[in-house]
């Protein structure tokens, strides 16, 4: 691992975060609360994935499909963008990795929900209630957390709200 510095009084300006890899981690937690607005839970109810369950789930999610190893050139680009890394990486973002596909419906067997992310990790395509309510991340064969049990439990105590807004401005 190589340590490296900002200078003083930079920051500001440098944040190789802000230059870019917030803006994908923002378009992927958008992609999740429209879907939840837009679709619902599996009884059809909108969501806005407020309770805390939810979004402790929705953290991990995120964390889960960004820390993938077929995004880290991304990672690396916004600190190419700071001009703190000299480096050439091929440029793939969130869109491009998780959801450019032409593939309707999820891919889990005897699933034919809509077909809602390609999983960073295991590569297959697979629909919100296998993304979300499921917990991909301990059903990823591919990820690093496949099997574990601790894992935020099954509670659709969701509420009801057409401010879906305020959570993402
Ligand atoms: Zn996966
Ligand atoms: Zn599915």
């Amino acid at each position: 691992m190589e340590k490296m510095f900002v200078p003083a009084k930079l920051t500001g300006t440098l944040q190789p975060l802000d230059l870019y890899f917030n803006r994908e981690l923002k378009y992927l937690a958008k992609k999740m609360y429209g879907h939840a607005a837009l679709y619902g839970n599996e009884d059809g109810r909108a969501s806005r994935l407020v309770d805390r369950n939810n979004i402790l789930k929705l953290q991990s999610l995120l964390h889960f499909i960004l820390s993938a190893p077929v995004l880290q050139p991304m990672i690396e680009y916004s600190w190419i963008l700071a001009g703190l890394l000299e480096k050439q990486v091929e440029h793939v973002n969130v869109y491009d990795v998780c959801f450019k596909f032409s593939e309707t419906e999820c891919q889990t067997n005897d699933c034919n929900q809509l077909a809602f992310i390609n999983c960073s990790w295991c590569r297959t395509i697979i629909c919100f209630h296998h993304f979300f309510q499921q917990y991909h991340v301990t059903k990823c064969v591919s990820g690093p957390y496949f099997g574990l049990d601790n894992v935020p439990n099954e509670e659709d105590d969701v509420e009801m709200d057409e401010n879906i807004d305020d959570i993402m401005n």
